[in-house]
């Protein structure tokens, strides 16, 4: 029988867990809430019953099981670093090491959004493309990033390269939660998008928004605003269409510094769809000049939502991608 292998996302709400065979097909999947103020160590034993009910299931126990997390671990250690959202921020809690008797396998660590980007270069869009050159961005609440070099998630020391949300576009600009000023994430999230919308309805500058959402600030989001743009505001289709700019610029440094095969687009803002991946093709073609990129292809993600589940599967069969450097 062929193996299988044990995908787990470890969120600030709930906890996602799947059991998968080296093909991505899922045999079984299920989530609990996180309950994250018990602290590591209720939460790593409500991590390990979730496995050990779908192991049930499955009438079989994984070979390896990998982790998302939602922040830095340090991959080689099996060692939570920062995971800002979780209270106590789970700094050096050894994960593996607490994780491993539980479920009796081997556990490996990963940044959830570098998963996503695992997942999408071996079960998505790089499935086709071997050895492909990948850029990732996560485009949500934040915006995450990964980047595969010749077919190599590029790690790190600690699995934290490619955070490409934090790469600075305007140096005086907004404050991000990172400390410092002007990164692509705060131009270009699902937040930072949401709130020129919610400028410009209440400049009463977006009668269509205004109208989708009856006047409540709280209701507007990326996608009500692609809805607004396409009933006729011009002025939402005008801040959409900038951030999809500052977006392609992101993509752009990526660009000139990797000459990528593939620009890959997921997370929420990515249901955006054409009304995004228009504006950073042309801002592709206008802005690098020094070799032509007719080669690289943007795409929303495949996976969509699944991209975090099945790179727990690739980062589970790879043994972690510790000999991948
Ligand atoms: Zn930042």
């Amino acid at each position: 029988m062929a193996p299988i292998y044990a995908s787990v996302d470890l969120g600030g709400t709930n906890i996602k867990g799947a059991l998968a065979g080296p093909d991505g097909q899922v045999l079984c999947s299920r989530s609990m809430p996180t309950l994250s103020h018990e602290g590591p160590a209720a939460v790593l034993e409500r991590i390990a019953a979730l496995v050990e009910g779908l192991c049930q299931q499955a009438q079989a126990r994984p070979a390896a099981l990998a982790m998302a997390v939602p922040g830095l671990a340090d991959v080689r250690r099996g060692l939570t670093k920062f995971l800002p959202n979780l209270p106590t921020q789970w700094r050096d809690v050894p994960v593996r090491d607490l994780l491993e008797p539980k479920v009796r396998c081997p556990v490996f660590l990963l940044n959830d959004v570098r998963m996503a980007t695992l997942g999408e270069l071996t079960f998505g869009h790089g499935r086709a493309r071997p050895g492909a050159t990948m850029v990732f961005f996560a485009v949500g609440t934040g915006i995450g990033g990964g980047v595969a070099v010749d077919g190599k998630l590029r790690l790190g020391p600690l699995g934290a390269a490619g955070e490409l949300g934090h790469q600075i576009i305007l140096p005086d600009g907004p404050r991000c939660g990172c400390g410092n000023r002007g990164c692509l994430e705060t131009l270009a999230s699902g937040p930072a998008i949401a709130a020129e919308g919610i400028r410009l309805m209440q400049s009463g500058l977006a009668p269509r928004l205004h109208e989708l959402v009856g006047g409540d600030v709280s209701r507007v989001t990326a996608r009500e605003m692609a809805a607004a743009a396409q009933a006729g505001d011009k002025n939402v289709e005008e801040a959409i269409a900038r951030a999809a700019e500052y977006l392609g610029i992101g993509v752009v440094n990526t660009v000139v510094v990797l000459h990528p095969d593939l620009v890959v687009i997921g997370g929420g803002v990515a249901r955006l769809g054409e009304l995004l991946l228009e504006p950073i093709r042309r801002t592709i073609r206008q802005r690098v000049g020094m070799f032509p990129t007719d080669g690289v292809e943007v795409r929303t993600s495949l996976l969509g939502e699944m991209a975090g589940t099945l790179g727990g599967v690739a980062l589970a069969m790879e043994g972690g991608l510790l000999d991948n450097e």
